[in-house]
């Protein structure tokens, strides 16, 4: 067994624990980032399937998301507008692709404006939420017992605008049932994102995408790194802690420190053994946050014959398999690219069925919004983060019924010299990578507030759990 010394050990290599090494690096402090898997980026991945480039992962940038702009902008990586001239496409409870422009779908005037009435309820209460404490809401026990198809269900009996309004939050963003998250959940999904309306706003929060992939992001910080400050294959297994020292155990090193950034996924935090264990809340805590699931299928085509009809690509149905769907070509590229996404229940029923029938499932949808030419794609990619061991789900992590405000502070706090965060855990940038900017930021800024604080001791003098 290999023993190294550290200030910081940073477990998990995705842009959160990334972006605190080069912070805590800036901050003269010496870092290992510990990764479980063979690659760098965690829900960032940019890789060729048959040829082609596409973003398994992570890959829409907005404008609001100021750390990842000014990221991208000191990384020196370049962004490109997602296609979007033309047309949208919506698909209602008939069946029939309908064209549109703008963000209200064309479900005949009095479910449009039940639509827009929902959509500036929702804003009114996003805006008294704080993203950084959804908890603190005048009526946070309130909303946070009351499922948010339940919520719209007293709001409006028009079925196809609540549909319509739950697929923002739910089937989009949450990828969850609208019955398994509660309003308050929600409310801190869009106060995220600044309000409801810009998560309605397609052009908005799936506005630009990165030169190349948006996983050079992680690429290019762990570049920063020493050679032996990065060690890929290397799940960590058990951390051994008190108040100011920490031991990190892999199956080949342990690293003593004087702090850990635990920056995993909530959902992943137990399968690390602590020693003590930890607080009987945060036990409670981690059985309360759980990852949705979404398919996200890419097709890349000939060309992009949408646009010649006069398509965007931009579609939506709360009715149809794929709910929503984008030109995804490459900058550059002749090929045109469509994707598309699978979410909660629907994704729950197709991962039953063998991979022949799911594309062909998949496809009709696609022909649904486009025509019959999205029958037959050149190149055809399911990402299925379901089946990554080391995530197990998509997009992120959210609180079941009640969760939040009974466990929403305490996910904050530090235990010992642990402390646990990702963009799970983001205020604005929640469940992005502009999120996870964001809480790799704050938590290396507190590991060098409280180092500063603390009385200076080597870090490998007698380690807690003495494994050393
Ligand atoms: C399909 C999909 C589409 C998305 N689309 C977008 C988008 O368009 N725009 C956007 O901003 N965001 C998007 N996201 C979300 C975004 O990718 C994530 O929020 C962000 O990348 C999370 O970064 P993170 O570092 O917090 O966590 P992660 O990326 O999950 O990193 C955690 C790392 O920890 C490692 N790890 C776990 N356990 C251990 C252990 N015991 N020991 C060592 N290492 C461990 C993991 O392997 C992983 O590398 C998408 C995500 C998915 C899955």
């Amino acid at each position: 067994m290999h023993h190294l010394e550290r200030d910081v050990v940073i477990v998990g290599a995705g842009a959160t624990g990334l972006t605190a090494a080069a912070a805590l690096q800036r901050a003269r402090l010496s870092v290992i980032v510990l990764e479980a898997r063979d690659r760098v980026g965690g829900r960032l991945w940019t890789n060729h399937i048959d040829g082609q480039l596409y973003e398994i992962g992570g890959q829409w940038v907005s404008p609001d998301q100021t750390a990842l702009l000014e990221t991208l902008d000191e990384l020196g990586l370049d962004t490109y507008e997602r296609y979007r001239a033309g047309d949208s496409v919506y698909v209602g409870p008939d069946g029939v692709a309908k064209r549109f422009t703008g963000d209200i779908f064309p479900a005949g005037p009095e479910t449009e404006a039940e639509i827009a009435r929902l959509i500036d309820l929702l804003d009114e209460l996003v805006a008294q939420t704080d993203p950084a404490a959804p908890w603190q809401h005048p009526r946070a026990a309130e909303f946070d017992r009351v499922p948010f198809d339940a919520w719209l269900a007293e709001q409006s009996d028009d079925a196809e605008a609540r549909d319509n309004v739950a697929l923002f939050i739910a089937g989009a963003m949450l990828t969850k049932p609208p019955h398994a998250f509660s309003l308050l959940q929600a409310l801190l999904m869009a106060a995220s994102a600044g309000s409801f309306s810009n998560l309605v706003d397609a052009d908005f929060i799936l506005d630009r995408r990165v030169v190349g992939g948006l996983q050079q992001v992680p690429l290019r910080l762990a570049e920063q790194l020493g050679d032996d400050d990065l060690r890929l294959g290397h799940p960590v297994t058990a951390l051994h802690w008190a108040d100011d020292r920490v031991v990190a155990e892999t199956a080949d090193v342990t690293v003593s420190a004087r702090r850990a950034i635990v920056a995993v996924p909530p959902n992943l935090y137990s399968r690390i053994r602590y020693d003590p264990p930890l607080p009987l809340f945060r036990h409670q805590l981690q059985q309360h946050q759980s990852l949705g699931l979404v398919i996200k299928v890419h097709a890349t085509y000939r060309t992009p014959f949408w646009r010649d009809h006069g398509l965007s690509a931009t579609a939506f149905s709360p009715y149809q398999l794929v709910h929503e769907a984008y030109d995804n070509s490459n900058h550059g590229e002749s090929r045109g690219t469509l994707v598309g996404f699978v979410s909660d229940e629907k994704a729950d029923a197709l991962l039953t069925l063998p991979a022949d029938e799911r594309k062909r499932r998949i496809l009709d949808s696609l022909a649904t919004y486009y025509g019959p030419e999205a029958l037959d794609p050149e190149v055809y990619y399911e990402s299925d983060w379901a089946a990554e061991e080391w995530t197990q789900g998509a997009y992120a992590a959210s609180f079941d019924l009640g969760g939040l405000t009974r466990y929403g502070a305490l996910q904050l706090q530090p235990v010992g010299a642990l402390r646990f965060g990702s963009s799970d855990l983001a205020a604005e940038g929640y469940q992005h990578v502009d999120g996870a900017i964001r809480v790799g930021r704050r938590l290396a800024a507190e590991v060098v507030e409280s180092l500063a604080a603390a009385p200076t001791a080597p870090a490998a003098s007698t380690p807690p759990g003495g494994t050393a």
